[in-house]
C-alpha cells in the first residue's frame, strides 16, 4: 500500500482548477443529454471541451480505458464505455470524467436523467446525492475514513438501497488513484484518521436493489447483478478543520438542467 500524499495549499488551489474544469465539462455534456443522443457523442463533446481548456482527458488510456468519459447506463454502475447506442427516454446515465491539468487530476461524476424517468429512479438519484453530501459533512480533520463510509451506508440502507463494496473512492492528486481508499461502507471511528492536506474523491455508488455487482463481458463495465439501476455522484474534497472544502462543483451542471426544464 502506498503512502498518503498530503497537499500544500498551493497544490490544493491547482486541484480546485482541475476539479472545476471537470464540473464545467459535465455541464457541456448536460446541455446535449436527451433521448436519441449517443454516449459516444457525449464523449466527443467532453474531450473537445477539455482539450480546448488546455487540459488532458484523465481517463483516456488509463488502465487501457479507450475514452474521455465513463458512461454507465441504467444497471451499469461505473466504467461503461461510450458507444453508438442512442439513449432512450427514461434511462439514467452516470457520467464520470477526469482531467489532468497543471499536473493534478480532477475527478467528478453525475448521474443524469434522460427525458422523463420513473419517480422511484428519481428517488434513487436524490438519495445517492444525499449520501455524498452526508459523507462530505463528516470529511473533516479528526474523523476517520470509517466515518465517511458509515455516513453513506447508513443513509443508503435506511432507504432500502444496496451499497457497492467492490469499488471505492480514493485519494487524488498527481495520480488519479492515491491512498487512502475511501469505501462507501464502514464503521464509525475506524480506519485512518483524516488530516489537513488530504484530498479525496468521495463517490457513492448506490444500487436500487442488491449491493452485488459483476463485470460485463466487455471487460470494463461494472453492472448490478440483479439488473436494477445504479446511481453515482462524485466530488473532490480537501480535508479541513470543522468543514470539508469541496473543490469540485455540480453547480454548472444543475444550472444547465434547470434551464432545460424551464
Ligand atoms: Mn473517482
Amino acid at each position: 500500500m502506498g503512502k498518503i500524499i498530503y497537499k500544500t495549499d498551493e497544490e490544493i488551489e491547482l486541484m480546485r482548477l482541475s476539479s472545476l474544469l471537470v464540473g464545467k465539462t459535465l455541464a457541456e455534456v448536460a446541455k446535449i443529454i436527451k433521448p436519441g443522443v449517443t454516449s459516444l457523442e457525449l464523449d466527443k463533446v467532453a474531450e473537445e471541451y477539455i482539450l480546448d481548456n488546455n487540459a488532458i482527458p484523465g481517463f483516456k488510456g488509463m488502465y487501457g480505458f479507450p475514452n474521455t468519459l465513463c458512461t454507465s447506463i441504467n444497471s451499469a454502475v461505473v466504467h461503461g464505455i461510450p458507444n453508438n447506442k442512442p439513449l432512450v427516454n427514461g434511462d439514467i446515465i452516470s457520467v464520470d470524467c477526469g482531467v489532468l491539468m497543471n499536473g493534478f487530476y480532477g475527478d467528478v461524476a453525475y448521474t443524469f436523467e434522460v427525458g422523463e424517468v420513473k419517480p422511484e429512479i428519481k428517488r434513487l438519484l436524490q438519495v445517492t446525492k444525499e449520501c455524498l453530501s452526508k459523507a462530505i459533512d463528516v470529511a473533516v480533520t479528526g474523523n476517520r475514513i470509517g466515518d465517511i463510509g458509515y455516513a453513506v451506508q447508513e443513509h443508503a440502507e435506511k432507504n432500502g438501497y444496496g451499497v457497492v463494496r467492490e469499488l471505492v473512492g480514493h485519494g487524488l492528486g498527481r495520480d488519479l488513484h492515491e491512498e487512502p481508499q475511501v469505501p462507501n461502507y464502514g464503521k464509525r471511528g475506524q480506519g485512518i484518521q483524516l488530516k489537513e492536506g488530504m484530498v479525496i474523491a468521495i463517490e457513492p455508488m448506490i444500487n436500487m436493489g442488491k449491493k452485488s455487482v459483476k463485470q460485463h463481458e466487455d471487460g470494463s463495465t461494472i453492472v448490478t447483478t440483479d439488473g436494477l439501476p445504479s446511481a453515482h455522484f462524485e466530488h473532490d474534497v480537501a480535508i479541513r478543520k470543522g468543514k470539508a472544502e469541496v473543490l469540485s462543483t455540480h453547480e454548472f451542471v444543475e444550472e444547465v438542467l434547470k434551464n432545460k426544464k424551464s
